[in-house]
């Protein structure tokens, strides 16, 4: 006699989880999907991403980026980073996301030129337009909501988890894009950052586009956008971005 399948684990007369269509540990609820994870990053070598991850940097080439008016991305390749070129502007992902986890590594210039604002500044924009902070922020003072992992002219981070000049540092970032329904804000952008492992922001809600110098308001814009890194003038270097897109957000969210 073959085999019969084994019942799947759970339980079936048990109460319904309130606000849920499923019940307390119920069998029939989908699993999470498999991902395997990636390596961890050292000072001498960039990690690999989680299996599905989508790539935007690997240290090779630039070919998932553009620059000025979407011309050719013209930072500079150096050993498996990539370096902001003075002068040669902002560069952008060809692919256009909204929700996401996105992982950047960065490392400070080892020489240490400038102070506050002037020292080592570069900057991560979600969707092109909200601006986590990039800057060497160790024994750098400069105004609270400008420093390292601010959100920029909005909300310091709860601490300053800056490594040296010239070591390879880490943002996790949990992005949530707001919602708009025509002209209207149905929901602000929410942010949660970790630093180096330590937690910067939890689900902090953003004003609109970080702004230099004004106060700020959203404005309707498409659901998804650009990475965006900032040429700030400072040879800052990059290496290792990936994203996971957050597809189920919403449906996570409205079966919680
Ligand atoms: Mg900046």
């Amino acid at each position: 006699m073959a085999d019969q399948p084994k019942p799947a684990p759970g339980y079936e007369d048990t109460p319904f989880i309130p606000g849920s269509c499923w019940r307390v540990h119920d069998a029939k609820r989908p699993q999470p999907r498999v991902v395997t994870p990636g390596t961890f990053s050292t000072q001498e070598a960039a990690g690999t991403p989680p299996s599905d991850a989508v790539v935007l940097f690997d240290g090779r080439d630039l070919s998932n980026w553009v620059g000025k008016d979407g011309g050719p991305a013209e930072w500079a390749l150096r050993e498996g980073s990539v370096e902001v070129v003075p002068g040669k502007g902002d560069i952008r992902t060809r692919m256009e996301f909204g929700d996401c986890q996105l992982h950047v590594e960065w490392r400070e210039p080892t020489e240490i030129r400038g102070e506050s604002q002037g020292r080592g500044n570069s900057g991560v924009f979600l969707m092109g337009l909200y601006e986590i902070q990039v800057l060497d922020c160790h024994d750098n003072r400069t105004y609270a909501d400008g420093t390292t992992g601010a959100l920029y002219g909005q909300c310091p981070p709860l601490v300053n988890a800056c490594r040296g000049p010239g070591e390879w540092q880490t943002y996790d970032i949990v992005w949530i894009a707001p919602r708009f329904a025509g002209e209207k804000l149905l929901s602000p952008a929410y942010v949660t950052v970790f630093q180096n492992g330590i937690l910067l922001h939890v689900m902090k809600e953003l004003q609109g586009p970080t702004q230099h110098r004004k106060a700020t308001e959203y404005k309707p814009h498409p659901p998804v956008g650009p990475l965006k890194l900032q040429d700030h003038k400072d040879p800052v270097r990059f290496r290792n971005l990936w994203y996971r897109p957050l597809t189920a957000y919403d449906e996570v969210r409205a079966d919680a």
